[in-house]
């Protein structure tokens, strides 16, 4: 009998809310008991939410001031979710223009976490989250684990495909916090025979009950492992932050014979996960309000596909409303309601973030996700795409901001030495704009190697 989990949930998250004046504990059994709503309660709960929020960003955030002035709408007086409409969409351009004024004046800014993101869209973007919002996130979070069977207090192997992830865990307090919680760290973001070991002895002495972490290091562990015969035993795998596509999925199901929960999350906030039925993801409707729109910002009826805006009904310090976060996909029809009883609505296909990895003459694997934090370091670049043409050459193309100088080229070329040597010749070209493709999706990495090498 394993007693962790129940000393986790009891003593453990409460001591730390206490120590941390935060209320995650709360959150996580409100949003358990949600996720049993009906589609009414639902909906009627992201109304008031929304009408609150829209209310303190026309009274605390400058930029909503304005926006909601000119836009006629009044956030006093919201009779449907549909009212929203009358919002420009937030792209992530608009977010970077208008930086200073998207921040809530209703916190001093040291009681703010600061974020940011690379973007699977290539627009390096930072943001702030207020610690209540961290908790709905983290609540959102554990709820999406606990679908896909792992629960507070089992451990877990986190494998990260970034390298802010992996300075981070080096920190003393991300040490003692992962002891107590339970889990540990494998960076996989230079994949090599030196991380496989090294993935593989913390599996056999550590004995994880799951594996979390992007869709694409976790495939390539897996590939690695059949091309070596090496199978291993987890009881559920979660993936996030990258696209999992149906092979990557199989052929983690086939290495560590077991189901597969992709999640759909980013730095920004946690959106949907699969449920034990894996059909779709259910939407973390009590934490955010997604619309999909079509190409003149019409709504997309359930099976038509178009761009993803998000809603998050609890950041308070940042308020992302209609934020267009870069993802393509499809509501599931409502008509078919979920076998497993959650009426959160779903969504049935996601597409974008569709990206290749770069590979090294030394056999390394570089996953686009480990590009991303580099970038995002860099507020003078406004987008950025990476292209390898073959195993000698790589081009960084950047559109820059007016204030990039060569400090950033000569920074941003050090981080991508160190993360794939110096044994491709790296280019910068500076462009006018990234081409977005025939799928009309942007691509922060793109290979031009033989397919085969680039699974
Ligand atoms: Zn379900």
């Amino acid at each position: 009998m394993d007693w962790y989990p129940v000393l986790a949930k009891r003593v453990l998250y409460p001591c730390f809310d206490r120590l941390r004046g935060r209320n995650l504990s709360r959150r996580i059994a409100e949003l358990d008991e949600q996720q049993w709503w009906s589609a009414e309660q639902i909906a009627s709960y992201q109304l008031d939410r929304l009408q609150a929020l829209l209310q303190h960003a026309a009274a605390t955030v400058p930029y909503y001031t304005t926006t909601l002035q000119q836009s006629g709408l009044n956030p006093k007086a919201l009779t449907s979710l549909k009212d929203l409409q009358q919002l420009p969409i937030l792209t992530k351009a608009r977010i970077n223009e208008n930086f200073d004024r998207m921040i809530s004046t209703a916190f001093p800014i040291e009681q703010l976490v600061a974020g940011r993101t690379g973007g699977s869209t290539g627009v390096p973007t930072r943001f702030f989250h207020n610690t209540a919002a961290l908790d709905y996130i983290r609540a959102a979070v554990i709820r999406n684990s606990a679908w896909a069977g792992l629960h507070i207090g089992e451990k877990y192997i986190k494998v990260s495909g970034s390298h802010f992830d992996y300075f981070l865990m080096q920190r003393l307090v991300s040490r003692i916090t992962s002891r107590l919680l339970r889990f540990r760290w494998v960076s996989a973001y230079q994949l090599s025979p030196e991380t496989l070991k090294n993935f593989l002895h913390e599996l056999h002495t550590f004995k994880p009950v799951a594996l979390c972490g992007y869709a694409s290091a976790i495939s390539q562990f897996a590939h690695l492992m059949k091309d070596n015969n090496i199978s291993a035993n987890v009881n559920t795998i979660m993936t996030s932050s990258d696209t999992l596509f149906p092979q990557q999925r199989a052929i983690i199901e086939e290495v560590f014979s077991c189901k597969v929960f992709d999640a759909y999350g980013s730095r920004e906030m946690s959106i949907a996960a699969e449920c034990e039925v894996h059909r779709g993801m259910h939407i973390n409707a009590d934490c955010v309000y997604i619309e999909i729109l079509d190409d003149q910002g019409r709504p997309c009826p359930p099976g038509v596909t178009g761009r993803i805006v998000v809603t998050d009904l609890h950041n308070y310090a940042f308020p992302f409303i209609r934020y267009e976060i870069g993802d393509i996909g499809t509501f599931a029809d409502e008509g078919t309601s979920c076998p497993c009883g959650r009426h959160l609505p779903r969504i049935a296909s996601l597409e974008g973030r569709v990206d290749d990895c770069i590979r090294t003459p030394e056999g390394m694997i570089v996953t686009a996700p480990a590009f991303t934090i580099v970038f995002s370091d860099r507020p003078t670049v406004k987008e950025y795409q990476i292209v390898q043409h073959d195993w000698k050459h790589l081009t960084v193309n950047i559109v820059k901001c007016p204030k990039y100088s060569s400090d950033d080229e000569d920074y941003l070329r050090d981080c991508i030495v160190r993360m794939i040597g110096s044994d491709i010749q790296i280019a910068f070209e500076y462009v006018e704009g990234i081409d977005r493709g025939e799928s009309g999706k942007r691509r922060t990495v793109i290979s031009r190697l033989p397919r085969e090498a680039v699974v």
